[in-house]
């Protein structure tokens, strides 16, 4: 297969633990559908909800290296970042440093969660120490 922007071969490569075909002029890579999921993993915890993968799909002006057809470029998970995917899903085109903003924004949506539960859980100690509060209060009008 050729890089859809070089026509250079691929070389064989790995990059975050997952196989890719790496193009030699720009390092942009091409990755199996099912690798995608398999970077974000290696910084998202699997019980996190990762929301919706493609938004805003439109043509891409790239031709797939696996099936020549016109890729699909969408908004990786509502982010300001586009990918083109393989209209026939065989996989992603990812251009240089694509694969390292994927998983800076997955570590951003961790903590974005975290965060937003961190603040559910003092929330609700908050709301139980009120009702104890009111309780005790109760307790010790009727002594
Ligand atoms: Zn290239
Ligand atoms: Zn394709």
């Amino acid at each position: 297969m050729q890089c859809p922007r070089h026509n250079i071969e691929f070389e064989t490569d790995k990059r975050h633990g997952v196989p890719a075909l790496e193009c030699p002029q720009c390092t942009g890579i091409w990755i199996e559908t099912a690798a995608l999921e398999q970077i974000e993993d290696r910084v998202f915890p699997g019980e996190m909800r990762k929301g919706s993968l493609k938004y805003g799909n439109h043509d891409s002006d790239l031709s797939c290296p696996h099936c020549s057809k016109t890729m699909v470029r969408f908004r990786y998970r509502a982010n300001n970042l586009e990918l083109d995917h393989c209209p026939d899903d065989a996989g992603y085109w990812l251009d240089k440093d694509e694969d390292k903003q994927i998983l800076d924004l997955m570590k951003q949506r961790v903590s974005d969660l975290n965060r937003s539960g961190a603040a559910q859980v003092s929330w609700d100690r908050a709301v139980r120490g009120e009702s104890h509060g009111i309780l005790s209060r109760i307790k010790r009008i009727f002594k």
